[in-house]
C-alpha cells in the first residue's frame, strides 16, 4: 500500500523544503517580491508588539514592501514562535523574539517544539527593555520594602499578572517572588498589553514587565513603580529608584527583543533582513521613540546576527538553571 503523508508526518524541515521547491529559488535580487509577515507572539498593544511595530515601520520603508505584524499569541509566546519557526526560510515570515521565547521557555516548557540556538537564523537584536515593578495606582505600600512586605503578607490575596509562563513577565515575576518567598496567585493574559489595562483599572495588584510598555502610564501617574531592576536609573523613569536604592538588590534583570528567522534563510536574503533591521536602528526618529519609552537601542557590536546568537545560548544558559530552581520553590 501506499503511504499517505499527513501535515503532521512531515518534519517541519521538510514542509519547509518543499515550500521553497514549489515557490522557486528566493534571491536577494528580486526579493522581497511581496510583504513580509512579522509574527509577534503576544497581544497587540504590550511591549513585544511595540518594538516589532518600530522597528517594522523603518524596515518597510528599505525594503521596499510591507512588513505585516501578525500577533499570535498563547503559551508565553511559545505558540507564535513556534508557528513562525515552521515557517518557509524564505523571508517572508520573520518574529519578534525575547528573552522569553528564547532564553526562559526552554526550562519552563518540557515539550517545547524548537530549539533557541538551532532553530532560527537571528537577524537582530531590537531593543534592551529593563524590567520595572508595577503596581496598581492605589497599591497601599509607599516604597519597595513595604510592597515586599505586603506581598508577602497578602499571599494568594495579592494578584501578579503575566503574560504566560515563560514570558518574561512569568519569568522575572517568578523569579521576584522566589527571592522575596511570596507567593501571590498568578493571573496569565496573553501579552502584557492586555495585562497593563487591568492593572490600570486595578483588577490586579502588579507585575513585572519591560519598561516600554509601562514608561508612559509611570510617568502619566495611571501606574506606580516600585523600582526598576537594573543597576543604575533609565533616563525615562529619572524618579524610579533602583532595585538596589530600594533595597532588594539581588533582584537585578533585564530583557531584550530581537528579530529570528526560522532557519534556512539564503544568506543574500538573511542580510537584507540584518541590514534593514540595523538601518531602522540608526534611525533618529526610531531611536528616541524606543528611548523616550525607556529602551535601550543595541550598539552596532551588540545587535548583529553573531551577537544575537551569543544571546540566546548566554540566556538560555542563566535562566535554565534560575527558573528551575524558583519553580521547584513552588513559584
Ligand atoms: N512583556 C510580555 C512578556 O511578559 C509580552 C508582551 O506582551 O510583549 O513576555
Amino acid at each position: 500500500m501506499t503511504p499517505t503523508f499527513t501535515r503532521r508526518t512531515l518534519s517541519a524541515a521538510g514542509l519547509a523544503a518543499a515550500a521553497l521547491v514549489l515557490a522557486g529559488p528566493v534571491s536577494a535580487d528580486t526579493y522581497p517580491q511581496r510583504p513580509i509577515t512579522m509574527v509577534v507572539p503576544f497581544a497587540a498593544g504590550g511591549p513585544t508588539d511595540i518594538v516589532a511595530r518600530l522597528v517594522a515601520e523603518q524596515m518597510s520603508r528599505s525594503l521596499g514592501q510591507q512588513v505585516v505584524i501578525e500577533n499570535v499569541s498563547g503559551a508565553g509566546g511559545t505558540t507564535g514562535i513556534t508557528r513562525a519557526s515552521q515557517a518557509s526560510p524564505d523571508g517572508y515570515t520573520i518574529m519578534m523574539g525575547h528573552m522569553g521565547t528564547h532564553g526562559a521557555a526552554p526550562a519552563l516548557f518540557k515539550g517545547l517544539k524548537y530549539d533557541p540556538a538551532k532553530s532560527f537564523d537571528p537577524i537582530g537584536l531590537a531593543a534592551g527593555t529593563p524590567i520595572v515593578i508595577v503596581a496598581k495606582k492605589d497599591f497601599p505600600a509607599a516604597d519597595l520594602k513595604a510592597f515586599v512586605a505586603a506581598v508577602k503578607d497578602g499571599g494568594p490575596k495579592v494578584n501578579q499578572a503575566h503574560a504566560g509562563v515563560g514570558s518574561v513577565s512569568h519569568s522575572t515575576g517568578i523569579l521576584f517572588d522566589s527571592i522575596i518567598s511570596a507567593k501571590p496567585t498568578l493571573v496569565v493574559y496573553r501579552g502584557t498589553g492586555p495585562a497593563l489595562n487591568d492593572l490600570m483599572a486595578g483588577q490586579v495588584d502588579f507585575m513585572t514587565d519591560q519598561i516600554v510598555n509601562v514608561a508612559t502610564q509611570i510617568t502619566g501617574g495611571t501606574i506606580k513603580a516600585y523600582a526598576i531592576a537594573t543597576p543604575e536609573r533609565s533616563p525615562a523613569l529619572p524618579d524610579v529608584p533602583t532595585t538596589k536604592e530600594a533595597g532588594l538588590p539581588g533582584y537585578e534583570v533585564s530583557a531584550w527583543n530581537a528579530v529570528f528567522a526560522p532557519k534556512g534563510l539564503p544568506q543574500d536574503v538573511a542580510k537584507k533582513l540584518q541590514d534593514s533591521l540595523a538601518q531602522a536602528l540608526a534611525d533618529a526618529g526610531t531611536k528616541k521613540r524606543i528611548l523616550d519609552l525607556g529602551g535601550t537601542v543595541p550598539s552596532a557590536a551588540e545587535q548583529g546576527p553573531k551577537a544575537l546568537q551569543a544571546l540566546v545560548e548566554s540566556e538560555v544558559a542563566r535562566w535554565t538553571p534560575v527558573l528551575r530552581a524558583a519553580a521547584e520553590s513552588g513559584q
